[in-house]
């Protein structure tokens, strides 16, 4: 079984460990290099994605974690680490960087202007059994996706879940939620990535 790992410089890492693990995929915090070494898929959770990604290059990780990204490594990024994962952002801190991998342009705080924080439920391709929750808090979305990408969910119009590769992508935090099948489906992916490496 793949070793998964949640990003642990800043955010919601203790709910993210906590929805894999009841997912049935137990996961450790990756906060060093030499830790994102040794996971094969990893976690990028919700919280401040101006923050994280300078605590990302203070701690030597955004060269590694882009590395990996490009290496094939299964990741996935809710609200902030959807921020993370794309290739371009809009009203994002001057100069911000991302780790990147998703061909997208996600515009941060994108449904914060009408609501700070709401919730919704999301019917996502590829999860059965209905809806999910989805947990918004200044939640960015999915402007525009190039060819590779797929929109898995979409609420009032704008996408919000996305998956390119073993890449995934949510606006929402299904890890504040008691709903593990995001976290479910990411395992999923991650076994699949390393069944293929074998
Ligand atoms: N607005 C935050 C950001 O830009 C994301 C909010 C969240 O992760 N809940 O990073």
């Amino acid at each position: 079984t793949p070793v998964i790992g949640v990003l642990a410089l800043q955010g919601d890492v203790r709910e993210h460990l906590a929805a894999l693990a009841a997912a049935g995929a137990p996961a450790r915090p990756v906060r060093r290099p030499g830790e994102l070494e040794e996971v094969d898929a990893l976690v990028i959770p919700g919280g401040e994605s101006t923050t994280m990604v300078k605590l990302a290059g203070l701690f030597g990780l955004l060269e590694p974690l882009r590395a990996r990204v490009r290496a094939g490594m299964p990741a996935y990024g809710s609200c902030a680490g959807m921020i993370m994962l794309a290739d371009k952002i809009l009203d994002g801190r001057a100069g911000q960087e991302t780790v990147g991998g998703i061909d997208m342009i996600v515009r941060r705080n994108a449904f914060g202007r009408q609501n700070e924080s709401f919730e919704a439920a999301v019917d996502v391709a590829g999860i059965e059994g209905g809806p999910v929750e989805g947990v918004f808090i200044r939640a960015p979305w999915v402007e525009s996706t190039g060819a590779a990408v797929e929109v898995l969910a979409a609420h009032d119009g704008h996408t919000v879940a996305v998956r390119q590769g073993n890449l995934l992508a949510t606006s929402f935090h299904p890890e504040l939620t008691g709903d593990h099948r995001v976290h479910a489906l990411f395992a999923e992916m991650a076994r699949g990535a390393a069944a293929a490496h074998r």
